[in-house]
């Protein structure tokens, strides 16, 4: 159907018909009732009547591929104009093959990779009757009390940018319309979520424009660049007014500035919520609100259906804005190809074929390999040798709780545990003896004697620690974010035994280590490696592969110091400078400015070095860019994997800037001994930032380089910027 087709469907709807469109059914609404519009669950406690079903545009839910069809089939029976159901749903980090979760992916760095596990994930949803994906997050997190820190890539607007670049392509393909095993993207959410004030879930954010433009916006920005065909809003206030309802944010920045035409869909019962933000007296207030503010669809509650008709029969809606509203729902229905193909991908055949088949599981694998990242490795503890006596204790030692959250689609029972893959891994399966130790919370005297039997006769202890995944994700906020005092109390104790202790991390946030970095001999963070997690851990524990993640996210030194970030500004009185007085510098008293991890951060089984590092030139003019090259060797016994990251300072500017921004980094594979000259070119470009009058743009003067493994650790160069201010006209 052509645009001028769907018009003409637009005006052949009755208001009420319109308004439907615009609400969002529940998945319970079907279950069981093969599609025969049974209404049950919450839509019926809300007053939704089957006339608002057969009208509705779409679908939380999925319902595997049978079930779908069977209630599209039902639905277009009913539909008076023949308009099918969108079927929606949060395919976040996997579908049936759970890939680590999104702060893991973040710290592969890897943008291939990430690519094809949203492929991986479209194609398994797309063939199981899915749509539409609430993916990705891409919110920035400079907080790990927030529980959803472990949806989000992590704290660098950079590298958050272009990891939603690679979602979006791997979950929407070329062309959606004729690959129906892709499914549509929906960045979220919109926006600055992840500035909750003490990273407490649904909490109030409060942030400057240019905080918002400089910081928060990119990443959304650079999802819908790559042609993200949805965005959903956020439960948080942002400048005294929640997003849901923010016409500035919505209608004027991401519509009118940014030109935004696609599905706006709100976040779970945000319109309603709009009550006890304390914005709207009733129902229909926060109908209108959120409509005028541009909000397309409501999630989960039924404000818009019960009174939009009313307003615009008042008045006081226009309804233009409800025509709008739903052209841009049909238009994508259209462009995924549903009023010609309304099952779209279902495919009961495909789903058993394709769904956690061998090749999608190969490839969740390689991504956990390449998503954990060595934090510590003294005594030469990691790698294990073959024939090493292993003691294998912990809560996570047997547990498939290693799916994470969001990953309500997988089966922890199907998930490679660690004990069965180190058994596999090991020389003889009877060189690894496996104990609890511990619960997550809670120690048994039991459990102790137990795992101080597995550790009596071994050689080195591998402890498996973490949170459970329902500490962290949503509503998985917590004010201290140390490791549970039962399993700080194993690890202390078995420490006491006098063996190598290597700690494998499974959790969704950094953690507060203290107990942990200062007892344990090596320190592996896993995260939750997903699906082929076990298989993973277990190969590059026993040096199989090599670890080669980078921290996307700073860990604390404690969690007084949180937000604790590596691009943060200068201040007036800065640690170290020349004229600083011993107190009067902004500082702690009782703990270091320093995270205990910095961003960028991650070991390896080799070692490598960098040569000194070689700018073209001293002067950069907007047309002739630096070369900027360095040698890098690997040094070490091992094959292996280094991000080399570049960052940039601009040393005077309009506004401040930060001590240091990545703009760059390459990933490098080297066998023991080789080395390979890494070249980036340093462009103007880089160098643009958001003004005070928000403009975005660069200035001439002084900057410096650094190019190294972590944002601490970078070589200095510098050099000039000439010719400026040069303006690049666009806000970011
Ligand atoms: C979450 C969203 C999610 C939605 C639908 C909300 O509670 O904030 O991220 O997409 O539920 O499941």
């Amino acid at each position: 159907m052509d645009n001028q087709q769907l018009l003409t469907m637009v005006t052949q709807m009755t208001l009420e018909e319109k308004v439907a469109q615009l609400m969002q059914l529940a998945a319970p609404f079907f279950e069981g009732a093969e599609g025969e519009g049974q209404i049950t669950g919450p839509m019926k406690s809300m007053g939704v009547t089957e006339e608002m079903v057969r009208n509705s545009g779409s679908v939380l839910g999925y319902a595997g591929a049978e079930g779908t069809i069977a209630v599209q089939k039902a639905h277009l029976k009913k539909n008076r104009l023949g308009i099918p159901l969108l079927f929606m749903a949060d395919i976040v980090h996997g579908f049936k093959t759970i890939f680590p979760i999104p702060l893991a992916i973040g710290c592969s760095w890897d943008l291939p990779l990430a690519e094809r596990s949203a492929e991986i994930a479209a194609r398994e949803a797309a063939v199981s009757g899915v749509h539409v994906t609430y993916a990705p997050m891409v919110d920035l997190v400079r907080d790990a009390r927030w529980g959803r820190v472990m949806e989000s890539t992590g704290e660098d607007p950079y590298l958050n940018s272009e990891l939603a670049r690679a979602f979006v392509r791997g979950f929407q393909g070329q062309n959606l319309r004729e690959d129906v095993q892709r499914v549509a993207a929906c960045v979220k959410h919109f926006a600055a979520y992840g500035l909750s004030e003490g990273g407490r879930d649904y909490n109030t954010v409060d942030l400057s424009e240019w905080q918002l433009r400089e910081y928060y916006l990119p990443a959304y920005r650079a999802a819908l660049d790559e042609g993200c065909e949805m965005v959903m809003t956020s439960f948080n206030t942002v400048d005294g007014v929640p997003a849901s309802g923010n016409t500035r944010l919505m209608r004027k920045l991401l519509r009118e500035e940014w030109g935004f035409d696609g599905v706006l869909i709100s976040d779970w019962g945000a319109v309603k919520e709009l009550i006890p933000h304390g914005v709207a007296e009733d129902e229909a207030e926060a109908a209108y609100k959120a409509i005028q503010a541009g909000v397309d669809i409501e999630m989960m509650t039924s404000c818009y259906v019960h009174h939009l008709p009313r307003l615009v029969r008042e008045g006081r809606v226009e309804e233009e804005i409800i025509d709008e509203a739903v052209l841009r729902i049909l238009q994508l229905k259209e462009r995924l190809g549903l009023f010609e193909r309304p099952h779209r991908g279902a495919d009961p055949e495909a789903e058993k074929e394709i769904v956690f088949c061998a090749e999608h599981r190969a490839a969740a694998r390689e991504l956990a390999e390449k998503s954990c990242v060595l934090l510590k490795n003294e005594r030469g503890v990691l790698p294990l040798a073959r024939g090493q006596r292993v003691a294998l204790v912990g809560p996570f030692a047997q547990s498939g709780d290693i799916l994470g959250p969001w990953s309500w689609t997988g089966s922890r029972k199907d998930a490679v545990r660690l004990d069965t893959a180190m058994k596999a891994a090991a020389a003889e399966p009877g060189d690894i003896s496996v104990a609890e130790g511990s619960g997550i919370e809670a120690m048994t005297e039991a459990q102790w004697a137990e795992a101080a039997r597995a550790a009596a006769d071994v050689d080195v202890i591998v402890l498996a620690l973490g949170e459970s995944s329902e500490m962290s994700g949503e509503a998985g906020s917590r004010a201290d974010i140390t490791l549970p005092a039962a399993q700080l109390e194993l690890l202390r104790r078995m420490k006491a035994l006098g063996k190598p202790v290597a700690v494998v991390l499974f959790n969704g946030r950094p953690l507060d280590l203290r107990g942990v970095y200062d007892t344990a001999d090596a320190v592996l963070e896993a995260w939750f490696p997903g699906s082929e997690g076990g298989a993973a851990i277990a190969a590059l524990l026993y040096g199989d592969a090599n670890p080669s993640g980078r921290l996307s996210m700073s860990f604390p030194a404690a969690v007084g110091q949180i937000p604790v970030y590596y691009n943060h500004f200068s201040t007036g009185r800065p640690l170290g400078a020349p004229d600083a007085q011993e107190r009067y510098v902004s500082h702690y008293l009782d703990l270091p400015n320093e995270p205990l991890l910095p961003f960028g951060f991650g070991l390896s089984y080799t070692t490598f070095i960098y040569g000194k590092p070689q700018l073209s030139g001293k002067i950069m003019t907007p047309d002739r860019p630096l070369e900027l090259s360095v040698v890098l060797t690997n040094a070490g016994p091992a094959e292996g994997e280094e991000t080399v990251q570049l960052y940039i300072r601009d040393w005077v500017g309009d506004t401040v800037r930060p001590v240091k921004e990545l703009k760059a980094f390459a990933k490098v594979r080297l066998a023991a001994g080789e080395s390979s000259e890494v070249r980036f070119t340093v462009t103007e470009q880089m160098l643009r930032y958001t003004h005070q009058n928000l403009e975005f743009a660069s200035d001439a003067g002084q900057f410096s380089v650094f190019v190294g493994p972590n944002s601490r650790d970078a070589e200095e160069l510098r050099f000039r910027l000439e010719k400026g201010p040069v303006t690049s006209g666009i806000r970011l």
